[in-house]
Parts: structure tokens; C-alpha cells; sequence
């Protein structure tokens, strides 16, 4: 057992306890996408989070839901109110769902005591405090005052440092525990962490900014048989190699920069694990209709952009996933929200779902990724899909995430 698999043996479950007459204070992570008439575009992560809720309510608890949503910072108003969730709840989960629009005070807390066994009150909006993003202490006591056993059920935050995720869990000593969604996110996760998924171990990263999964490479190097790079990301890999990228998408740092050659001089003999997309698709401009050719990745030319992996690469890289037991995947290969430059996403998807329906384990996180799977109508077929994609990158830099730390008795 690695210090990770030790400190999550000792952090307590929903399983653990029996919720009869106790209010069950529930940070869960309602951070939906929704359109102009505040409808939901993806439900998955409330869905994810009924399990835990319906545990609680069978059990004849009582439920104080508190999230946050978007980023009102500190400041309250209509547009990122949770109330338009009161509704859509209720439905859901077949119970009637209160709400108030505070989260501290001696309101809500008379509220709370009106509860009858089996209701819910869902408090309004965490981040219209400004405490708390900030791991505010006092805000954190306050909102400790809501319930005698806190469950942590917001696998999409768990790698902030914000007061309802690594502040207030200290105040309920042992009645603290992480929901069913947590749960099966960190199992799944483990799953693939120092390398304990079958082999072949495949990783196919792609999006734009490579600061954000660089980190990764010099973790999962150690333990994937292939990491495949595409999108965004590949052209520094191309840059520091001495190809010519045109005018395709490139982070300036020269940390990057600094890190990518480490990952060279360091893991020369690895250097085999790591794949880059051979050819691309050009684009002339930044759009949709642009002309567009296809071109080796190492002689774009000026005024031209990688906007797609090509052919070769899909081929390529639809190769090994076919071959992997294992695979991860977080990141478009290409600006698949155009519609001519998603085929090389599209295929990644299409191929990993049926590695997976062929006996594979998959693992996908990102809501690009998980959109792309949608596309395809095939997101069914994935073995799990991660609810939090900054919390499921942060754990494959092989980081102890915060909010899970938080809940070691
Ligand atoms: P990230 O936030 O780093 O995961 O990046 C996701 C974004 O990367 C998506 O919006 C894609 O459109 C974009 N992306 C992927 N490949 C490319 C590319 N070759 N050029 C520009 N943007 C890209």
C-alpha cells in the first residue's frame, strides 16, 4: 500500500453511519453548465450526487445541500443564484426541495430546525461570500453550525483550498465523511494512479494549455506504456524538437520551456512512451471555414495553423488505444468545436469506447472530452466518466487533493 491507498482507508464513508434523526450538512458540487433561460445543459453532476442524498433520506435524515455556482465573486446576484435548481430537485428526487437565500445566520438555522426527517433545504450560492474562497476560519465555524454530520460529496472542488472543502470538515471532529460520488472518483482514480491498471497503460492528453498537464507527463511517464500528445499541447513537444509550427497555438513560458527539456534529458530512455500526432490539419485562419490542407507537424507553414491531428496520427494513435488495457483520457486533440477540424477527437472518442466495450478499463474527465463523447453517443460506453476535470488532472500530478486530505479523522 502507497500513503495515498493508507490515508484513504482511514477517511470514513456515508457507509459508515446511520443518519436517523441527524441533519447531514452535504457540500455537493451543483456547478451545471446551463444556457441563456437557465436551463441545464448537463445534469451529470447533480445526477451523480442523488445516490448519496437518497441514503441519507431513507435513513430518515434530515439534508442541508450547500454548493457553489460560477463565479459571482463575493458578490450576490439573480444571475448565479441556486435557486432556479429548486424545481429541477424536487422532480429529480421525488421529495420536496426548500430553499433559502443565505448560507450563515441565525435564519437559516431556524430554518434548519423547521426540517422535518427527510427534507431538504438548499442554502443559496457559497461564493456570494467572498470568505469563501479565501479558507476563511469564521465563515467556515458559521457554516459548521448547519448540521451534525458533514458530507463531502464535491469530487469537482475537492482540489480547491476554499473553506467548505479543507476548513470545515476540522470542525465535526469524527462526523465527517465523503459521499458515494467521492467514493467511486477516488476508486477509479486509484485504479489508475502508480500504475495498478492493467497493461498496456495508455494516456491520451490533448487541449490547449500545456502548463496545466505538464506536471502529468513527468508523473504518468513513470508508469504509462504510451502517452499519446495531441492537440494544443503537441507543438511545444514539435518547437523544442526544431520543427516549424507556422502560427499554431503556442503557451510562451519558459518554464515550459525548462520542464519539457527536463522530461527529455531525464527520461531519455522513456522518451518511447510518449507519442506526437505526425501529421495535422492546417488551417489559414482561425475558423471553421478556413482552407485547410493536410501537413507533416514538423514544416508548417507560416500562416498556416494546426487546427486537427491528421490522418496518420489518428491511425496512429487509434493503434494503440486498440491494443491498451487501461486508458486515460483528458483534452480534445484538435478545435473540435469546429465542426471541420473534429474528426481526429471524434475518432479518439469512437475508439475508446469500443476498447472499452471490447473489455478495456477507461477513464475520461474534462468537460471537452466528455462532450466530444456526447457527439459521438457514445459517453454510455465509457467505464467512468470524472465529474471534476481541474480535481482529476491535479491527482495525476500525483497530488493528495486538499478536500480529500481534509478528511482524515
Ligand atoms: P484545455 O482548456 O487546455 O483543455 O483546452 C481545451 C481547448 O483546446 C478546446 O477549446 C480546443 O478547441 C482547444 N484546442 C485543441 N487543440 C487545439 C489546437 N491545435 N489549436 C488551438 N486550440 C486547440
Amino acid at each position: 500500500m502507497n500513503d495515498y491507498d493508507i490515508m484513504i482507508e482511514e477517511i470514513k464513508t456515508v457507509y459508515d453511519f446511520n443518519f436517523k434523526n441527524q441533519t447531514a450538512l452535504i457540500r455537493v458540487d451543483f456547478n451545471v453548465p446551463i444556457n441563456k433561460y437557465q436551463k441545464i445543459i448537463d445534469d451529470t453532476r447533480i445526477i451523480s450526487s442523488i445516490p448519496t442524498i437518497n441514503k441519507i433520506i431513507s435513513e430518515k435524515g434530515k439534508i442541508v445541500l450547500i454548493s457553489h455556482f460560477g463565479r459571482p465573486k463575493g458578490i450576490p446576484s439573480e444571475t448565479y443564484s441556486l435557486k432556479f435548481l429548486v424545481n429541477f430537485l424536487s422532480k429529480k428526487l421525488k421529495v420536496p426541495v426548500n430553499f433559502h437565500e443565505s448560507c450563515v445566520g441565525k435564519t437559516v438555522i431556524r430554518k434548519i430546525n423547521e426540517l422535518k426527517t427527510g427534507e431538504i433545504l438548499l442554502l443559496e450560492n457559497l461564493r456570494f461570500y467572498k470568505e469563501e474562497e479565501k479558507e476563511d476560519e469564521g465563515f467556515a465555524y458559521e457554516l459548521s453550525k448547519l448540521g451534525d454530520i458533514y458530507v463531502n460529496d464535491a469530487f469537482g472542488v475537492v482540489h480547491r483550498f476554499h473553506s467548505s472543502i479543507t476548513i470545515l470538515p476540522k470542525f465535526f471532529g469524527k462526523k465527517k465523511c465523503i459521499g458515494i460520488l467521492m467514493k467511486k472518483e477516488i476508486q477509479f482514480l486509484n485504479k489508475f494512479l502508480y500504475g495498478k491498471g492493467k497493461k498496456p497503460i495508455t494516456v491520451l492528453l490533448g487541449g490547449s494549455k500545456i502548463s496545466s498537464k505538464i506536471e502529468i507527463i513527468e508523473n504518468i511517464i513513470n508508469f504509462a506504456d504510451y502517452l499519446l500528445v495531441g492537440g494544443g499541447m503537441s507543438y511545444p513537444f514539435i518547437k523544442i524538437k526544431g520543427g516549424m509550427i507556422g502560427d499554431s497555438i503556442i503557451e510562451k513560458n519558459q518554464i515550459i520551456e525548462k520542464t519539457l527539456r527536463r522530461i527529455f534529458d531525464k527520461y531519455h530512455n522513456k522518451i518511447n512512451v510518449i507519442h506526437l500526432p505526425k501529421d495535422v490539419i492546417i488551417a489559414d485562419s482561425f475558423k471553421n471555414e478556413a482552407n485547410k490542407k493536410i501537413a507533416n507537424i514538423h514544416s508548417i507553414p507560416e500562416g498556416w495553423m494546426g487546427l486537427d491531428i491528421g490522418p496518420c496520427s489518428i491511425k496512429n494513435f487509434e493503434k494503440i488505444i486498440k491494443k491498451s488495457k487501461t486508458i486515460l483520457w483528458n483534452g480534445p486533440v484538435g478545435v473540435f468545436e469546429f465542426p471541420n477540424f473534429s474528426l481526429g477527437t471524434k475518432s479518439m472518442a469512437k475508439v475508446i469506447a469500443n476498447a472499452t466495450e471490447k473489455g478495456s478499463f477507461s477513464l475520461v474527465g474534462g468537460g471537452d472530452s466528455i462532450a466530444s463523447l456526447k457527439m459521438e453517443k457514445c459517453e454510455k460506453k465509457i467505464s467512468y466518466l470524472s465529474t471534476g476535470g481541474g480535481a482529476m488532472l491535479d491527482s495525476l500530478k500525483n497530488k493528495i487533493l486538499p478536500g480529500i486530505k481534509a478528511m482524515k479523522q
